[in-house]
């Protein structure tokens, strides 16, 4: 049996078109968009022409993105970037968020965990979507406070409203487009800084452009819309499998059952089981699913985002993760239920 992949959370395999449109930049398209000549501005114009088609999918102006290689990296540099301005107030975060968030926030005066938005409060950050159970979250009613949304995994399979915030992050690699290439959207006049300066992208980010990455990401972006719809067309997929799981009267548990959640996400507490020997004999069974966060497998340290939930540290070892892609198949989703069955 080919092996069957339910990881669609740490990474998606591209787009076939964004793998194209990536080739061939790498063959045609590979000077620096930098430099004067003719070659380099066809490279910037391409570059401009990406950023102006994905700006407008996103509903905002070309001139308030900016190119990245990660979400790791572009709320490095908001967060970083803020930091001088606002870092002296406290900042309000999600107990979930993403390390790629809390590490950037490590020199602020304080981090606050929502619900709680402390006085003086200077930013808050939510992710829509958690990468590890899936929840859905709203953007906490703040006033006052710079309202930043870390997108990474909520883009491509639910909508994203940008109206109720100031700045934003979006990865490529979780939604169709190749890595490499990812965003930073800022309203203009935030307080913000360059941290990794140079001359591109208007002197917000230094560093060559990754010109076949952005490429990419903008061809995975004309997909979106239907990739999204692909994603809700899971839940009932999703659904079945977790019925299909509970019934065994096992001691399985979904992990924010009856909450909002992503339709492709599904993390499962096996009480009193251990995660890694069934993520490990899974794995030998043909079957790549995850512990949790990505980042996080390959740690001993059990997820922050199940165990503020209200989990035990032990019951977040035992949690496993299947995050589908958007084309997964009934026929996949109960391959992995009969192969769970035998090892739980
Ligand atoms: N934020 C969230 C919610 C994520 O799930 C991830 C990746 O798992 C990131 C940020 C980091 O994204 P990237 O891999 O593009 O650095």
């Amino acid at each position: 049996m080919p092996r069957l992949y339910f990881d669609a959370n740490a990474t998606a395999p591209p787009h076939p078109e964004a793998v194209e449109a990536v080739r061939r930049a790498m063959l045609e398209d590979w000077a620096n968009p930098t430099s004067t000549h003719r070659e380099g501005q066809r490279a910037r114009y391409l570059i401009e022409e990406a950023r102006r088609e994905i700006a407008a999918a996103l509903g905002v102006a070309p001139g308030e993105l900016v190119f990245c290689a990660s979400a790791t990296e572009a709320l490095h540099l908001l967060i970083r970037g803020l930091q001088p301005a606002l870092g002296h107030r406290p900042a309000a975060v999600f107990p979930g968020e993403h390390s790629a968030c809390l590490n950037p926030l490590k020199d602020w005066s304080r981090v606050a965990w929502l619900p709680e938005v402390p006085p003086a409060c200077a930013t808050v950050v939510q992710m829509p979507a958690n990468n590890e159970t899936g929840i859905l979250y709203p953007m906490p009613p703040v006033l006052d406070a710079l309202r930043i949304k870390d997108c990474a995994q909520a883009w491509g399979k639910v909508p994203v409203d940008l109206s109720d915030s100031d700045a934003a992050v979006f990865s490529g690699h979780k939604m169709g487009g190749p890595r490499g290439a990812a965003l930073l959207w800022m309203r203009p006049g935030l307080p913000w800084e360059a941290v990794m300066e140079g001359p591109q992208e208007r002197r917000r980010r230094g560093g060559t452009e990754d010109l076949p990455a952005i490429l990419g990401l903008a061809v995975a972006v004309r997909h979106l819309a239907e990739r999204q719809v692909m994603n809700a067309g899971l839940a009932p997929l999703r659904d079945a499998f977790e019925a299909e799981i509970t019934s065994w009267n096992r001691a399985i548990e979904v992990i924010g059952q009856g909450l909002p959640r992503l339709p492709n996400t599904s993390c499962i507490l096996f009480r009193g089981k251990n995660g890694e020997a069934l993520h490990a004999a899974l794995d030998l069974a043909g079957f790549a699913v995850s512990t949790g966060s990505a980042c996080h497998s390959g740690s001993v340290k059990p997820s922050h985002a199940i165990a503020t939930l209200g989990y035990t540290l032990e019951d977040a070892r035992s949690v496993l993760r299947f995050s589908l892609l958007p084309d997964a198949q009934p026929g996949e989703v109960e391959a992995l239920a009969a192969a769970l069955k035998r090892l739980v």
